[in-house]
């Protein structure tokens, strides 16, 4: 019998542990960086033989792995019934998703020139309509006909109206919406804290590990046509009152400038166990070195496996990591003693 690691769930390695991503579960574990480099190192491997060089700890380590269904011993005769997956992600449309914002139902926005772009999943946020009635016939005739596959709506609330039922009836007609929201209040803004995001699955996986997965192939347009790469983007690349060629624009270099920036290539992600599931709205900048920083600090220390909040979070600046405009350095000496003291000494 020999050991096989499953293929759908990657182990990622940080700079302090390691993370198995459990795509079809769509969760997550962590594991010891020397456990990893070590049974990771004896897939293929003869049963007996790599129990043989376990100690006590370690098989403990594997037991767990197996209970959790990450690997599993086969016979020696089925080794090649089990292949590697391979990541690489492609994407047949221009722009995957895209964000409309509409201020009114008769501002006689045309969805074709999204759908053009062979782009299959919208949100669009409706700020005001005059009655059920237009906004009926909006859904109806301009969204409903549509090749979108999924259609998730926001919709500022009037008062007094009945929305369950039109939402069940709109729901029931319109099959690709996928969600209806009715608020109240102005909508969200951007909050001025940054907070990543994780999504745990095979397509956000394989997209991060070539690409930028909150801006690659993501369009926005504003209630007043402008159109951007991302809600919280401030450059402007054009406007749809100008008669514009949308397909040209998100195809144009400055507007894919971000697309290729995954998290290997940026300072500070690069060393996280998170960064093929974690989404992030923050915009990288690029140093004169060409390397890749964010302005804004992650509330994750990826250095010392903690959570700003958690007992002895620490910042990066206090455990001897700089990463700025001008370049990114680590006092490795500090790090391993902060985490001396963290993980060891406290016990
Ligand atoms: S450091 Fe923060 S933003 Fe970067 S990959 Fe990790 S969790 Fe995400």
């Amino acid at each position: 019998m020999i050991l096989k690691f499953h293929a759908e769930t990657p182990v990622i390695n940080g700079f302090n542990r390691s993370c198995i991503y459990d795509l079809p579960r769509n969760t997550y574990d962590f594991l010891p960086l020397a456990i990893v480099n070590k049974l990771y190192s004896f897939e293929n491997m003869n049963r007996d033989t790599i129990i043989d060089q376990l100690d006590t700890n370690e098989k403990l380590w594997l037991n767990y792995l197996i209970e959790k269904e990450y690997c599993f011993f086969i016979p020696q005769e089925f080794k090649d019934a089990f292949p590697k997956i391979n990541f690489k992600w492609t994407n047949p449309s221009l722009i995957s998703n895209t964000i409309i914002d509409i201020s009114q139902t008769t501002s006689g926005f045309d969805f074709k020139i999204v759908e053009e772009l062979n782009c299959k999943h919208v949100l669009i946020r409706i700020d005001n309509y005059e009655n059920l009635e237009a906004l009926y016939s909006l859904l109806k005739e301009k969204i409903g006909t549509t090749t979108f596959k999924s259609i998730d709506l926001h919709i500022r609330k009037k008062p007094d109206t009945s929305f369950s039922s039109f939402k069940k009836s709109i729901k029931k007609e319109i099959k690709q919406i996928t969600d209806i929201n009715f608020y109240n209040k102005k909508r969200d803004t951007i909050p001025s804290v940054f907070s990543p995001f994780f999504l745990i699955n095979i397509n956000i996986f394989s997209e991060s590990l070539r690409f930028n997965s909150y801006y690659n192939r993501k369009l926005y347009i504003d209630k007043d046509g402008n159109i951007k790469n991302g809600i919280e983007g401030k450059r402007i690349f054009s406007n749809l009152t100008k008669n514009v060629d949308l397909a040209e624009i998100v195809q144009s270099k400055n507007y894919k400038n971000l697309w290729n920036i995954n998290k290997d290539k940026i300072d500070i992600c690069k060393d996280c166990e998170f960064r093929y599931m974690c989404i992030d709205n923050r915009t990288p900048k690029k140093r004169n070195n060409k390397a890749y920083y964010f302005e804004e600090e992650c509330p994750y220390n990826p250095y010392i496996s903690k959570w700003k909040g958690d007992k002895d979070y620490k910042s990066l600046e206090e455990i001897g990591v700089i990463s700025n405009k001008i370049f990114f350095s680590i006092d490795l000496k500090k790090v391993k003693k902060t985490n001396t003291d963290i993980w060891i000494n406290s016990i």
